[in-house]
């Protein structure tokens, strides 16, 4: 069933007029209203939640510093790939959010799972959130566009605005596939449980590998890089593609919004920064169109179909002397 943004009293305010018609308009304004997601929409607020959480992975992140070892920094390179490569790449953008290509119902579980580590919400909320920018990239409606502010674009509209996270029916009016599945409705409700185990397991495992005498530094020195250093330069990596890929870097294709290929980026995301040939070919499973455009989340994608876990795999064909948006 497809959620309704429309309250049950509101539905009685509205059956209770008498003039039926302006009271359906106006309910239709208010749901238009609601899913506007720019800044002008957000009152100004700040959700303290998010920003205190935001605070905490910041003080974390500069802690991890003074606790540098080969191992802390291996479990953060392991973790950085499964939550931002993994979960974020893979699954959450190319996966669910594009349906660039189809994989059995546990592989889609487990990769949603590893984009739950990024603490970038759930997948039900990310989904809505990305499909909302691609219908109004740019534009007014878009959650986060650097006309509205280049900070705004980067983390302020995640420290401002609505606690959306929770909100399930109301972005599920963008993700109805989603909704459907009671794994991704549980996934999206307890997203932060995959971040805690895992955190858990880091605590054990880094004790156990500092030995007798260094269990507390072994754990806190794993936690601080496989967890909050980890996801607080995930987290950057992510929102740069919002920021600075709508700003600086080449555009290979006339596309109605700002969308630029940028190559620190998609160093940096596997290869979600060549978004300007996101946004011309948004379905592609691939970003990186040319050879030298390396796309670490495509080539996972291959991987998983050359071991038959993946197929339908849309890649985007271009004519490099006349590129031309996909549709036109
Ligand atoms: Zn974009
Ligand atoms: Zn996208």
């Amino acid at each position: 069933m497809t959620p309704t943004l429309i309250s049950t009293e509101e539905t009685k305010t509205a059956q209770a007029r008498p003039a039926a018609i302006p009271a359906v308009v106006e309910i239709k304004q208010k749901v238009k209203q609601d899913l506007r997601m720019g800044r002008e929409y957000q009152q100004g607020r700040i959700n303290w939640v998010t920003t205190i959480a935001m605070g905490l992975f910041h003080v974390g992140a500069i802690a991890a510093l003074f606790f540098f070892s080969w191992t802390n920094l291996a479990a953060f390179a392991i973790m950085y790939f499964l939550a931002i490569n993994v979960g974020i790449g893979v699954a959450y953008h190319r996966l669910l959010t594009h349906r660039g290509y189809r994989t059995p119902k546990w592989v889609e579980y487990f990769v949603t799972m590893c984009g739950c580590l990024a603490l970038e919400g759930g997948p039900i909320f990310w989904v809505a959130t990305h499909r909302v920018h691609h219908q109004n990239s740019d534009n007014e409606g878009d959650p986060h566009t650097p006309h509205d502010g280049t900070w705004w674009a980067h983390a302020g509209w995640i420290l401002s605005g609505r606690a959306m996270h929770s909100e399930t029916a109301l972005l599920g009016r963008y993700a109805p596939d989603l909704t459907r599945d009671p794994v991704h409705v549980w996934l999206s409700k307890y997203h932060y449980v995959p971040l805690v185990a895992s955190g858990v397991l880091q605590i054990i495992i880094g004790a156990a590998l500092a030995g007798p005498g260094h269990y507390v530094i072994g754990a806190l020195g794993m936690l601080l890089w496989g967890t909050f250093l980890r996801v607080t330069l995930g987290l950057h990596a992510t929102w740069l593609v919002n920021s600075a890929t709508h700003l600086w870097g080449k555009r290979r294709f006339e596309t109605k919004d700002d969308s630029r290929n940028n190559w620190w980026v998609a160093l940096l995301t596997g290869g979600e920064g060549w978004h300007n040939n996101h946004h011309a070919h948004p379905v592609s499973a691939r970003h990186g169109l040319a050879w030298y455009e390396f796309d670490i989340n495509y080539y996972c994608i291959w991987l998983l179909s050359k071991l038959g876990l993946a197929e339908k795999v849309q890649i985007a064909k271009f004519d490099k002397n006349n590129p031309k948006p996909a549709g036109i």
